[in-house]
């Protein structure tokens, strides 16, 4: 890949502040790096996340609230990652919930699809990614706003076709079974004391092949910035930074992806989110004029 010719446009959409860091950030610093435009949507204002760092200075909460600190963490995360754009629309975050039936209303995972959707569409029409990165069906993990995600996408991806067609659709996969064996079995072999056996025990991990793979160890640092950027949410002494950083390069140097769908014929797995594209004709095809863009990171919110 190369920063030569058109630019290539990639978006991600996560659900929370501290999403955009914990899956596919070293692929989206990347991308940065490689000259795509990138660019971050972040759906909700994540006010109801709970300090997850037993460091994090509670006073700082509340002084001026969870929304506050996740917007204020957000912006130092997408430094480190570079993202070219953030849009936050600024959702209610629904919380965590066991039971989803206990979601309250109001929030962003019981909002009309179509309402947040056109939210979105709004974006895409904006910023016309050629790939779009989002959740897998059922959102990675079973949190409702991640499923949300999931459906907002898709939905909004259709309602903006008539401006933009997005050509590629992938939902970011974290924690594959294969990347967990990966790293358990490199902890073993340099007799460190493995966090991840109980998570291949529980065979709760997608046990897939991924469409592609993105080879981005070198950018993994970056990501690592980010994480910590979001101090409430993250542990410096937890489970994301248990395994030794070197040992991670050679376990398990990637960051996979499942392809939801593409409009351009691929082989996978793929090496390359744009596998298959030829930007420069798909925007000559698009309903739409694609000019320059030239928006400056911003968010839309205060
Ligand atoms: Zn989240």
């Amino acid at each position: 890949m190369t920063s030569d010719g058109p630019t290539r446009r990639l978006l991600f959409v996560h659900a929370h502040p501290d999403d955009e860091s914990s899956k596919a950030a070293a692929t989206a610093a990347r991308y940065v790096d490689e000259g795509a435009r990138v660019t971050l949507v972040t759906c909700t204002d994540g006010a109801a996340g709970e300090v997850l760092n037993p460091s994090f200075p509670t006073a700082l909460l509340d002084a001026v609230g969870m929304a506050q600190v996740r917007r204020d963490e957000l912006a130092d995360a997408v430094a480190a990652i570079g993202f070219h754009a953030v849009h936050q629309l600024g959702f209610p975050d629904s919380g965590w919930h066991e039971d989803a039936s206990v979601v309250p209303d109001g929030t962003f995972a019981r909002m009309d699809l179509d309402v947040a959707a056109e939210a979105l569409a709004a974006v895409l029409c904006e910023e016309r990614p050629h790939v779009v990165v989002t959740y897998p069906e059922n959102g990675g993990y079973p949190h409702p706003d991640h499923i949300m995600t999931h459906l907002v996408s898709l939905r909004a991806i259709e309602l903006a076709a008539p401006v933009w067609q997005v050509a590629k659709v992938y939902a970011a996969n974290t924690f594959l079974r294969e990347r967990v064996v990966a790293m358990h079995e490199a902890m073993l072999a340099a007799g460190l004391e493995s966090p991840y056996a109980d998570w291949i025990e529980s065979g709760r991990r997608p046990d897939i092949v991924p469409h592609a793979r993105i080879h981005c160890a070198d950018w993994f640092p970056r990501r690592d910035a980010a994480l910590r950027a979001h101090a409430s949410q993250v542990d410096p002494d937890g489970m994301w930074f248990a395994m030794p950083r070197e040992l991670e390069r050679s376990a398990y140097p990637w960051e996979a992806y499942e392809m939801l769908w593409s409009l351009v014929a691929t082989v996978v797995p793929e090496a390359d989110l744009f596998d298959g594209l030829d930007v420069a004709a798909w925007d000559a095809a698009s309903p739409g004029s694609v000019g320059p863009l030239t928006t400056p990171p911003r968010t839309l919110l205060p």
